[in-house]
């Protein structure tokens, strides 16, 4: 009758009483680590991106930079273009900078060797869909599934190699949950910005560069375009703002 000590009641007891002591313990360490959540400092987004990030069990918007410290990443869509994306080139080799391309697979067919030359700068690939629909994130899965890998595809003939394309960009910022999903099938992670400069809409170059200035932070992306229209004063503001970002101590790197 010893090994009856434990009866039924004193079992349950027992059972009552560790469950409550787990429960206080797990309680007490989820107090004691704030932020233990997983949810990294990010810089502020701007308050667009942030509107079109809320759909979301995929993985969140990548608007920071994969190094820590003073790194701000840019990135250029809608090209290749045969007049802005080597001018851009040129003035990010010659201040020692890198840049991730979003590019228009209707553009890299009528341009594969910019795609080459992009490469050979050490620059990086991001796939911008086929044909640049901003409503893409109304149509169906099957219609963004021919978008992404249309120019995932056109990425890598005009390559004419295995290329890694590591980053995936809504057209006009307008993500959708089926856009995420195939994205991140594909291995491409989803790039939103953390400044916008709107040089989209050629404001001017003096405005380009201000609204740069004020809007960045350590772990920026900055949006900016090569391609879409005519870009000189986005080629004028980078030549005035990558030895600015250099004399303010900043390095240049890609988003992560
Ligand atoms: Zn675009």
């Amino acid at each position: 009758m010893r090994h009856r000590i434990l009866r039924p009641p004193y079992c349950y007891r027992w059972a009552v009483l560790i469950s409550a002591l787990v429960l206080s313990v797990s309680i007490i360490v989820s107090i004691c680590q704030p932020g233990a959540e997983g949810s990294p400092i990010q810089p502020t987004p701007p308050a667009a991106a942030t509107a079109s990030a809320t759909a979301a069990p995929a993985p969140d918007l990548l608007r920071h930079t994969a190094g820590q410290g003073k790194v701000v990443a840019l990135t250029f869509d809608d090209g290749p273009d045969p007049v802005f994306t080597p001018q851009i080139l040129d003035v990010l080799a010659r201040n020692g900078a890198v840049a991730t391309f979003c590019m228009v697979g209707t553009q890299v067919r009528r341009h594969p060797e910019l795609v080459r030359s992009v490469l050979a700068h050490g620059m990086r690939l991001c796939d911008h869909t086929v044909n640049h629909d901003e409503d893409l994130a109304k149509r169906t899965e099957q219609r963004v599934t021919a978008e992404i890998e249309g120019c995932w595809s056109d990425l890598q003939v005009a390559a004419d190699a295995d290329v890694p394309v590591g980053y995936f960009r809504a057209p006009g910022g307008e993500w959708s949950q089926p856009m995420r999903d195939v994205a991140a099938r594909e291995g491409m992670k989803p790039l939103a910005w953390s400044v916008d400069p709107r040089d989209w809409a050629t404001p001017g170059t003096a405005r380009i560069v201000s609204a740069v200035q004020q809007g960045v932070q350590p772990g920026g992306v900055i949006l900016l375009h090569d391609g879409g229209g005519n870009r000189a004063q986005t080629v004028e503001a980078l030549g005035q703002l990558l030895p600015w970002f250099v004399a303010q101590g900043y390095r240049f790197g890609f988003p992560g």
